[in-house]
């Protein structure tokens, strides 16, 4: 069977991913229990997902000989995070071998300007922004713009890296230099009601399922809290879906792809930005849809046609981050004491401050009632154990 070729890949066959974070985890989770075989590719060891892989190779992405190898031992070959080189997925489409989204997906997302360039010319809504390269070119956004406005790196941000709010003139040149000096994207600062994504998924055929949207709430520009399905007017639903729709198809995506979007006081949608990999806020499908993102991904990557997208109940999800080991070990137990939450942990062996280290999902008859038990869930990690002497 030719590699590159629309024929499905059936149960046996092995997915490469590159990147070993919790995304591949929850990936490779999927491909055993649906008999596939995973290999994962990342410079770090006994990662999350390498813990759960049948094969887990640590080299750096630029060693293009260790990707050569890992490329020619496997069927097809998809990411978990966007910020891998060009020349890596060149390389393994030089080889014959499938890589679902395709490498301009990729050179697409993992630029804010290439991105922002992509969704203007494609006439969905962004918020009014300018390309900088220089102080310069900063201090004519900021004009053109007003204040606040966000700067933002081109390169490699997630999770609110490499980004400044400017509320001033006299703040141009340190925002300037806390980024680095290097290209960045000048945004209009909005002021959202909701902050929500769409998850999406497109096969092979072209097939396409999404997941409704998805209201989300950020503490400390990190994920905090996810809820489904979101609490907006259904018109809302329909033009949230069709921007959905409309990129994964003009991106000529082969996988999940997650919108992040604002909502306005008044309504209106803006594109905040794009993760072409199933997405934080799709965590919550693990349990609350009838195929999760990372299903809907192996089977968009193997060909497969796509699982039903239904929610099953209503859901809420919150993030474990690694502050919450600060003064022991979270109480477990406690949490799992409740029967409609769910906890997932990732395997990281070193719980840092903002770092992912788990989540949990609570399912309700409500939105508000699994949002209000996924708190509680939360809270009862901070219960302290009683020993009994
Ligand atoms: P990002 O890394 O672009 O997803 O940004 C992280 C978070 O920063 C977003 O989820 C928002 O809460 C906030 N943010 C980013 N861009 C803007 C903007 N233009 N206006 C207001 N808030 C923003």
């Amino acid at each position: 069977m030719a590699k590159n070729s629309k024929t499905p890949l059936l149960p046996g066959a092995t997915i490469g991913v590159f990147g070993s974070g919790q995304l591949g985890r929850m990936l490779a989770l999927v491909a055993r229990r649906m008999g596939y075989r995973i290999h994962t590719f990342s410079p770090d060891k006994a990662s999350p997902t390498g813990q759960v892989a049948d094969v887990e190779i640590c080299a750096p992405y630029a060693d293009l000989a260790a990707v050569r190898r890992f490329v020619q031992g496997v069927d097809v070959v998809t990411f978990e995070f966007e910020n891998v080189a060009a020349e890596v997925t060149q390389l393994a489409a030089a080889e014959g071998i499938a890589v679902r989204p395709g490498g301009w997906v990729l050179h697409t997302t993992q630029n804010r300007l290439r991105e922002k360039h992509f969704l203007a010319e494609a006439g969905l809504p962004v918020a009014s922004f300018v390309a900088v390269h220089n102080l310069e070119e900063l201090q004519q956004g900021l004009v053109q713009l007003g204040y606040p406005a966000i700067l933002k790196t081109a390169a490699f941000g997630y999770d609110g890296k490499g980004q400044v709010k400017i509320t001033q003139a006299d703040e141009a040149a340190s925002a300037w230099q806390a980024i680095g000096q290097q290209p960045a994207v000048l945004e209009a600062f909005v002021t959202f009601a909701r902050e929500l994504s769409v998850v999406a998924v497109r096969g092979v055929d072209g097939s396409f399922a999404h997941y409704g949207v998805i209201e989300n709430l950020h503490r400390n520009h990190i994920l905090d809290l996810s809820l489904a399905p979101a609490r907006v007017d259904p018109r809302v639903v329909t033009d949230a879906i069709a921007i959905a729709h409309s990129i994964l198809t003009k991106l000529d995506v082969v996988g999940v792809l997650c919108v992040e979007l604002f909502l306005t006081g008044d309504d209106r949608l803006l594109v905040n930005e794009l993760a072409p990999r199933p997405h934080n806020s799709g965590h919550l499908t693990i349990e609350a849809a009838i195929t999760s993102q990372f299903e809907q991904q192996l089977r968009a990557v193997c060909g497969l046609p796509l699982g039903a997208t239904d929610l099953v109940r209503p859901a809420a999800m919150v993030n474990l981050l690694g502050d919450l080991w600060e003064s022991s070990e979270p109480n477990w137990a406690a949490a799992c004491a409740l029967p409609n939450v769910k906890l997932h942990l990732y395997g990281k062996q070193t719980a840092r401050p903002g770092r992912k280290m788990g989540h949990l999902t609570a399912l309700a008859n409500s939105v508000d009632e699994a949002q209000e038990l996924v708190l509680i869930a939360r809270q009862r990690l901070n219960i302290v154990f009683l020993f009994e002497l």
